[in-house]
């Protein structure tokens, strides 16, 4: 039996973006990989540099779900009539919640964590639909008191809509009750009327109350402006805690001069972005035949002008999403396909990492940052293996 102290694991692959200093990590450079024998003692993670094997494996960090619905999940086999667009999800959805029992949200919820875990993730957020009274509905209940027993380190944001949060009262008890269960305030945003003094509420009871902040934004191929209006307001009160900007499909209408305006007012704000393509993919641009248009933000542009962007699961086996998986590094595969997200990939790990982890108020959990029980291993020898599914990722802490 190796000493507990000391784990080793021989000849791994760790991808170099995931590494805080490289130099002192150790390993050798193996295309975008460092190379070597891991050798984790206590919290301290290195690389020693050894013969190669014919079977390397990867090693990455484990995984970020950084925006979920578990109050909704695996509910699409008990609805009828469903499919359509948004507004018809959205209806579908609100006759659901009449199934909404504490026992019927357990039970759903603790399917859609252990699919997670099982997925690799470490650390997820979870968005719980908020109703017209301030007070937390069952779901933010049921959720806060299942994450104590979840092996994962789990975020509950109150997904309110907007015009509420016009109420200052309001929106400061909504935020009162989110501080309690140290989670995050958000609201959906679409196409309200007069909504910048409502943001503004949400970022002024955000900072009183040390929160984070995560919006469902212009989630439509129709011209909207609300991602904008965030990051005005952000911008304006100089907010210093994470904003999280979901959908922001939008933003697929701007291009020029006024799209390079957006993305330099994105990054000044310090918002990111997070694509969400599986509920995008299904419920915009629906036409009477097969679609045209496919419902996705601007990533690539984002990225080049210096905005974070990451990539979450969403809905999963509802009516925003009959599919869909609690598997970030699934997402980030559709992505990859849907957005053109060229090799090589290491460029895009951050999305379902670091990046994310940083967007939803955590450390990003660097390989030679975090604790050796937040790293995991892969068969697969490559990331186009990794990113494909080919090989799952499972703890490394544990006998070998
Ligand atoms: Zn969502």
């Amino acid at each position: 039996m190796p000493d507990r102290h000391l784990l080793i694991l021989r000849d791994v692959l760790v991808p170099r973006v995931l590494v805080s200093d490289p130099r002192s990590f150790g390993g050798r450079l193996d295309g975008s990989c460092l190379r070597g024998d891991l050798h984790a003692d206590g919290a301290r993670v290195r690389l020693h540099i050894s013969a190669a094997s014919d079977a390397p494996r990867l090693v990455i960090p484990a995984l970020v779900e950084p925006h979920c619905h578990l109050d909704k999940c695996h509910s699409i086999a008990r609805m009828v009539d469903v499919g359509g667009d948004l507004s018809q999800a959205l209806a579908r959805q609100r006759q659901d919640k009449l199934n909404w029992t504490e026992a019927d949200l357990i039970a759903r919820a603790t399917r859609g964590l252990n699919e997670a875990a099982a997925a690799g993730c470490f650390a997820l957020r979870t968005h719980v639909d908020w109703g017209d009274p301030a007070a937390p509905p069952l779901a933010w209940s049921v959720l806060n008191g299942l994450k104590q027993d979840s092996p994962l380190n789990v975020h509950c944001a109150a997904l309110t809509s907007v015009e509420h949060m016009a109420d200052p009262a309001y929106c400061d008890a909504v935020a009162g009750h989110v501080a309690q269960a140290n989670g995050a305030l958000g609201a959906f945003i679409h196409g309200q009327p007069d909504i910048a003094p409502a943001i503004a509420n949400m970022f002024d009871a955000a900072t009183r109350f040390g929160l984070p902040l995560d919006f469902h934004v212009d989630e439509t191929l129709e011209p909207l402006s609300g991602l904008e209006a965030i990051a005005d307001a952000a911008i304006a009160c100089g907010f210093e805690g994470p904003v999280l900007c979901g959908h922001a499909v939008a933003l697929i209408n701007d291009e020029g001069d006024a799209l390079a305006r957006l993305l330099g007012k994105l990054r000044r704000a310090r918002i990111t972005v997070c694509a969400l393509p599986t509920t995008n993919l299904y419920l915009q641009g629906r036409v009477a035949g097969t679609p045209e248009r496919r419902g996705l933000t601007r990533l690539r542009e984002l990225r080049a002008a210096g905005v974070p962007v990451i990539v979450g699961s969403d809905n999963v086996g509802d009516a925003f999403c009959p599919l869909g998986q609690h598997d970030p590094m699934a997402a980030l595969s559709l992505t990859v396909l849907a957005a053109h997200l060229d090799p090589p990939f290491e460029q895009w790990l951050s999305m379902v990492t670091t990046d994310a982890a940083a967007a939803i108020g955590i450390p990003p959990p660097f390989v030679d940052q975090t604790s050796v029980e937040n790293l995991k291993v892969s068969a697969a020898q490559t990331l186009p293996d990794l990113l494909a599914g080919r090989a799952p990722l499972s703890a490394l802490l544990r006998p070998f």
